[in-house]
């Protein structure tokens, strides 16, 4: 067996690695100390942010966990309740730290297959004030979510239902700018309606760490208390937002690149006549035959391949992989699943 001469990663787009463009914004980074608001580079993101997407204010994070977090905490209190997919990030993947951290309940509802929540789940699950009840407070949304984009009438229909009914909104846009740029690139029509939103940079766009929050001045003062306390005040943080900065420069429209890549990936498996949907944007689903799950995994890995082969396989593209990446990923399935 031929080993592999470089690693095709699969598994995420959070396993990029910052470019020599990138790297040199780091380290030619003016800095101060965030947590005295001195950082000159942090404000700028936040400020260039905020900006863009027509918020008052947005602050920096070191992690999106952290973002959502400090979000939830800002517009919930002890014994309050929140509304969120049965999906999501939020309340499926980040060990339920709104209800260990923040004591703040979380009512979970399904998502179609679509992502959404159905309107009248949502109306059906607001508590009304009585003293056997948690205080419902929060919808919170996820978009893209499992790299499916959130159709904008439904948003604009949860939006309007939250805000009728007294509800703040959140959206978990982790990769949202994936979202954008499917749809034609409108920023602000995408957030449009939320009272507050977390975008990475450490996914597809490639920065090695950082989630900026955005929100009104008050509600970014309160994540900023959160945010303290839950260890996340970081000091020359500028290095770090440097790489933002360039992120949000240069890397947005070529996300289109990882959208195309996972089309042709998806395409290429749909060939070997495997069930690989077509995807809206970088991330794409293959269903393995469970007697074939072992084999792919250790075929794909000997191939230089790095997938987190399961029942339904989740493949990501990202600015890590290339056209012939994807059509080497494609050769590798076709030689486990027709032989070779
Ligand atoms: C990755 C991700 C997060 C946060 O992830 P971190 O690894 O903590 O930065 C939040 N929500 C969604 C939907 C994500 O994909």
């Amino acid at each position: 067996m031929t080993m592999p001469q470089c690693l095709i990663d699969l598994r995420s787009d959070t396993v990029t690695r910052p470019t020599t463009g990138m790297r040199r914004a780091m380290a030619e980074a003016a800095v101060g100390d965030d947590v005295y608001g001195d950082d000159p580079t942090v404000n700028r993101l936040q400020a260039l942010a905020a900006g863009r997407f027509g918020f008052e204010g947005a602050l920096f994070f070191p992690t999106g966990t952290q973002s959502n977090l400090a979000a939830l905490m800002a517009h919930c209190g002890r014994g309050d309740e929140y509304l969120v997919g049965q999906d999501a990030h939020t309340y499926k993947y980040e060990q339920g730290g709104a209800a260990v951290l923040g004591s703040i309940q979380p009512q979970p509802l399904t998502n179609a297959a679509d992502g959404s929540i159905a309107l009248e789940s949502i109306a059906a699950a607001i508590k009304p004030a009585d003293i056997h009840f948690a205080r419902t407070r929060l919808l919170a949304l996820e978009n893209t979510i499992g790299g499916r984009v959130l159709p904008p009438a439904y948003v604009r229909g949860a939006t309007r239902l939250a805000r009728e009914r007294g509800l703040a909104t959140h959206l978990d846009g982790a990769r949202l700018f994936n979202a954008i740029v499917r749809q034609g690139g409108d920023e602000r029509a995408a957030v449009d309606g939320f009272d507050s939103v977390s975008l990475c940079l450490s996914k597809g766009l490639g920065a090695p760490a950082g989630t900026l929050l955005l929100g009104r001045a008050p509600f970014i003062d309160a994540a900023r208390r959160w945010r303290k306390a839950l260890g996340g005040g970081m000091r020359q943080a500028g290095i770090l937002a440097a790489a933002g900065l360039y992120a949000l420069e240069h890397h947005v429209a070529r996300l289109e690149e990882d959208h195309a890549n996972a089309a042709r990936l998806a395409a290429g498996l749909r060939a070997l006549g495997l069930d690989a949907p077509a995807p809206q944007t970088n991330i794409l689903w293959v269903a393995v035959p469970p007697a074939a799950v072992d084999g792919l995994r250790a075929r794909l890995a000997a191939a230089g391949i790095l997938a987190s082969v399961d029942t339904q396989t989740r493949l990501v593209t990202h600015l890590d992989v290339s056209r012939d990446d994807v059509d080497a990923a494609v050769a590798a399935f076709g030689a486990h699943f027709h032989g070779g």
